[in-house]
């Protein structure tokens, strides 16, 4: 799979670190379709999950979490929380996501979350979104990119796989899964340096990158 690779023509002048900087106005596009993105994100996200789900049965054995699986669904362990509650945190959850995109990309850039995404909702698909609506290096573009990925996949399913809890573990394998389309992101950037200005895609999944300012060399 490879960026899309399309070069566009851009405004002449962008705004960097405060200030605004002549271009040579081009960009190349590092963008994958919904329908792809669809498609690619829970490709990329399975490795890291089944990576992760046989770790745990190497060291817990491999019939907890597939019993921890039909209790919840089925509401037989009292101690549970049960199938609705679960999918409360779910969703909760798919929010948080979002929120954290933005802290990252701001916090990483030094900016208030306001200059830099947007939040907003896509009501045809009934779902949440962060946008960075600035012009980042792409390393910042990247940490906002993966935040989520971490703190709510690899963080509780490592914790799930120390501890043996399993909730925890199809938890953060799960939000893993959702954050299939980030992972995609990165892939698409993979061999794009960090220093590099991106700009989110307005409504494909990744980014421009734009070329370096015509002073620069
Ligand atoms: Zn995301």
């Amino acid at each position: 799979m490879a960026a899309s690779g399309g070069r566009s023509l851009s405004a002449g002048r962008r705004t960097q670190g405060g200030n605004s900087v002549e271009t040579t106005g081009h960009s190349a596009d590092y963008s994958a379709s919904l329908l792809v993105a669809t498609l690619w994100a829970p490709i990329l996200a399975l490795p890291p999950i089944l990576f992760l789900i046989g770790l745990n049965a190497w060291i817990w054995g491999p019939s907890r979490i597939l019993s921890w699986v039909a209790d919840v669904t089925t509401g037989s362990r009292t101690s549970d929380p049960g199938l609705l509650l679960w999918l409360l945190v779910v969703l909760v959850a798919v929010v948080l996501h979002e929120f954290l995109h933005g802290l990252g990309w701001a916090l990483c850039s030094h900016r208030p979350v306001r200059s830099v995404v947007e939040f907003g909702v896509r009501w045809r698909a009934l779902t949440p979104f962060a946008r960075c609506k600035a012009e980042v290096p792409l390393k910042v573009y990247r940490a906002g990119t993966v935040l989520p990925a971490l703190l709510l996949g690899l963080l509780p399913a490592t914790a799930g796989l120390i501890t043996g809890d399993g909730r925890a573990l199809a938890f953060g394998s799960l939000m893993i899964l959702a954050a299939g389309g980030d992972l995609l992101v990165l892939w698409l950037v993979r061999s794009v340096p960090g220093d590099r200005l991106a700009q989110d895609h307005p409504t494909r999944v990744g980014c421009y990158i734009l070329d370096p300012p015509a002073s620069e060399p």
